[in-house]
C-alpha cells in the first residue's frame, strides 16, 4: 500500500534534510541514479520542452510528460493557433537549479526541481510575425518548479554520450536544444529517460510558506507512528 506523499516541508533547512534523505532512498534502490546528471538532464528538457511551446509544436514533446500534462499543451498549442498569436519564450537562460522535493515511495519516485529561469514572454501573430504583447529583448525572472515522477523500481539508464546523429536518419544532431531532429522530424529521446513531468507550478505557496512549529511537531508525531506502523506490519509479514 502506497502511503500519500507526506506534506512538503517548510522552510529551506528542513527541505535540505529531507532532499538528503529522499536522494539517499533513491541511491539504495538505484545505485546508477545520480542527483549532479539528474539535474542536468532536467536542464536539457527544459530547453527542448520551452522551444518546442514556442515553436507552436507540443506534439514533440508526447513521450516528456504524463498523459494530462502533455494534452495540457496540446490543448494550449490549439488555443494559440486558432487565436493566431504564438507565445514564445525568447532569450530563455537558466540561472539556477535545486531540488526543492525528493520522495522515494513504494509506487513512485517523486522529485521536485525549482528552475530559476530568465526569457522574454513575447506574443507573435502568425500570419505577421508582428509582436502583439510583451518586450522582446527584455527578459525577465520566472521560476518554474518541475514535479518529475518514475514508476518505483526504474532503474537509471547509465549517462549516455551526447548523442551525435538522428538515431531514426542518421542526420548530424546540432548543437542547440531539440526534442525532434530537424531533417527527419523522428522524436528525439528525451534527456530524461524513465521519468516524466507531471506537473509544472509557477509558484508552490504551500512550499513557501513559514513553518509553524507546532505544525512540524505533530507531523514529526505522525510520521513515527507511520513508522511504527510500517515495521509491524513488515515484521507481520
Ligand atoms: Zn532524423
Amino acid at each position: 500500500m502506497e502511503r500519500p506523499t507526506p506534506p512538503l516541508p517548510g522552510d529551506a533547512a528542513e527541505r535540505e534534510a529531507q532532499v538528503r534523505a529522499g536522494i539517499a532512498e533513491i541511491k539504495a534502490a538505484d545505485p546508477a541514479f545520480d542527483a549532479e546528471v539528474f539535474m542536468e538532464q532536467v536542464r536539457s528538457e527544459f530547453l527542448n520542452v520551452k522551444q518546442a511551446l514556442s515553436a507552436g509544436a507540443p506534439e514533440q514533446l508526447r513521450t516528456y510528460a504524463s498523459p494530462d500534462l502533455f494534452q495540457t499543451w496540446m490543448a494550449e498549442g490549439e488555443r494559440q493557433r486558432e487565436s493566431g498569436v504564438r507565445v514564445e519564450s525568447r532569450e530563455l537562460e537558466i540561472e539556477d537549479t535545486r531540488l526543492m522535493w525528493v520522495f522515494h515511495g513504494t509506487a513512485q519516485d517523486e522529485i521536485t526541481v525549482g528552475i530559476d529561469a530568465a526569457c522574454a514572454v513575447v506574443g507573435v501573430r502568425e500570419e505577421t510575425g508582428q509582436v502583439v504583447f510583451g518586450q522582446p529583448g527584455h527578459a525577465q525572472p520566472v521560476t518554474e518548479y518541475w514535479t518529475l515522477l518514475r514508476p518505483a523500481g526504474t532503474p537509471s539508464a547509465p549517462p549516455r554520450p551526447v548523442a551525435l546523429q538522428c538515431p531514426h536518419c542518421g542526420a548530424p544532431l546540432g548543437r542547440g536544444p531539440a526534442a525532434i531532429c530537424q531533417y527527419c522530424s523522428g522524436l528525439l529521446p528525451p534527456p530524461l529517460e524513465g521519468w516524466e513531468i507531471a506537473r509544472i507550478d509557477q509558484s508552490l505557496q504551500w512550499l513557501e510558506r513559514p513553518v509553524d512549529p507546532a505544525e512540524v511537531a505533530r507531523r514529526r508525531e505522525e510520521q513515527s507512528w507511520d513508522d511504527g506502523l510500517d515495521a509491524f506490519l513488515r515484521g507481520g509479514l
